[in-house]
C-alpha cells in the first residue's frame, strides 16, 4: 500500500474540506459535494468519493482490500495526462481509515440520469456530441494503455461546461496489470449487459477492445433514450448466453430513422459489436468517424 501511496502525490487534508451534501451512491462508494480551498486562491466545489465499507473489508466485485481499491482508483485518475474528457483528479485524503478521493465536481450528474429525465428533450446533435466526448475520453485511455472495464452512461458525467467526461475508474486497470490479474468479476455485480463475449468466458479477456464493445452499448443507451441493453431480459444468465451467441440489441422503433439515430451512430454501434475483438476499431478511429458525421449537424 505504501508503494501505491507514494505514487499519488496530491494530499488533501480532510480538515480543509467542508461537506456540502450528498451527490450519489454506487455499489461500492458514496459521493458527496465538498467545498475546498482553490490552489489559486478562494474556494471551489469538488466531489469526494468515499467507501461504504470498513477498513480491511474486501470489495466483493474485485476481491481486493477496499483501501487498496480506493488508492488504486486514485492512482489511475492521477496518471491521466489530459483531463478534457476525464473527471479531473484533485487529490486524496489519507488521514482517514479508508482514503477518500477528491475530484472535479460534475454538477449535471450522469448521462444516464440526463437522458432518462423525461423533462429534458435531448436533441440528436446533443447526443452526437455526447458520444464524441465519450470516444475522446476513451481514446485517451487507449493511448495510455488503460482499460476502463465499466463504461456505461451511468459512469459518464456532465461537467460544468457541458462536456461529457469519463468517471468511475474503480474497475480500471493498466493493460499489463490485466495480464497478471486473472480474477473474475463477482457474477452478481459484473456489468454483464455492457460486457463483450470474450469477457464472459471462464478466462475473461479484458482489453481496449472490450471497452469498444461497451462503447457500442453506451451509444445504444444514448440513442434509445436510456434503455438498458437487453432490457427485456432480467436473468443475467440469459443475457450472457445471448451475448456469447452474438445477439446484440436492436434499436427500438421510436429511435429508428435517420432523424432519430444518424446512420453514422448505427455504424459505430455495429463496428463496436464485432464478435472478434480484433475486428473492432480503436477509439481514435471511432472519434474521427463520429466527428465526420457530426459535422452535418450545425450545433456540433
Ligand atoms: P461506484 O464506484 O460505487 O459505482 P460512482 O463513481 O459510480 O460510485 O459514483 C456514485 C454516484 O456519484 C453516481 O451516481 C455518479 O453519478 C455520482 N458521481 C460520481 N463522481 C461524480 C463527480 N465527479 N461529480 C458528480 N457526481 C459524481
Amino acid at each position: 500500500m505504501r508503494y501505491i501511496m507514494d505514487r499519488v502525490s496530491v494530499v488533501v487534508p480532510s480538515r480543509t474540506l467542508r461537506i456540502v451534501g450528498p451527490i450519489g451512491e454506487g455499489n461500492f462508494c458514496q459521493v458527496q459535494k465538498v467545498e475546498q480551498p482553490h490552489p489559486k486562491g478562494g474556494k471551489r466545489y469538488a466531489a469526494m468519493k468515499s467507501c461504504h465499507k470498513v477498513e480491511g473489508e474486501i470489495d466483493s466485485q474485485t476481491g481486493r482490500n477496499v483501501s487498496i481499491e480506493m488508492l488504486h482508483e486514485a492512482r489511475i485518475l492521477a496518471g491521466f495526462t489530459d483531463y478534457t474528457y476525464i473527471t479531473m483528479f484533485y487529490g486524496v485524503c489519507y488521514d482517514e481509515p479508508i482514503p477518500k478521493l477528491v475530484m472535479e465536481l460534475c454538477p449535471y450528474g450522469s448521462v444516464e440520469t440526463y437522458i432518462t429525465d423525461k423533462s429534458c428533450h435531448v436533441s440528436v446533435p446533443e447526443k452526437v456530441l455526447m458520444i464524441y466526448d465519450i470516444a475522446c475520453g476513451m481514446s485517451h485511455l487507449e493511448d495510455i494503455h488503460c482499460v476502463h472495464r465499466d463504461l456505461a452512461t451511468r459512469n459518464c458525467l456532465i461537467s460544468v461546461r457541458g462536456v461529457v467526461k469519463i468517471g468511475d475508474f474503480g474497475l480500471t486497470r493498466q493493460e499489463r496489470e490485466l495480464q497478471s490479474e486473472k480474477t473474475r468479476f463477482n457474477e452478481f455485480k459484473a456489468p454483464v449487459r455492457w460486457m463483450a463475449p470474450e469477457c464472459l468466458n471462464r478466462n475473461p479477456v479484458f482489453s481496449n477492445k472490450s471497452d469498444v464493445w461497451a462503447f457500442g452499448m453506451t451509444i445504444y443507451e444514448i440513442f434509445s433514450d436510456g434503455l438498458r441493453p437487453y432490457d427485456d431480459d432480467s436473468e443475467m444468465k440469459v443475457i450472457a448466453k445471448k451475448i456469447r451467441a452474438g445477439i446484440t440489441p436492436e434499436l427500438p422503433p421510436h429511435c429508428q430513422g435517420e432523424s432519430k439515430t444518424p446512420r453514422g451512430a448505427i455504424i459505430a454501434m455495429k463496428l463496436s459489436w464485432a464478435k472478434n475483438p480484433r475486428s473492432r476499431p480503436p477509439f481514435r478511429f471511432l472519434k474521427t468517424r463520429i466527428l465526420n458525421f457530426g459535422r452535418r449537424y450545425p450545433s456540433c
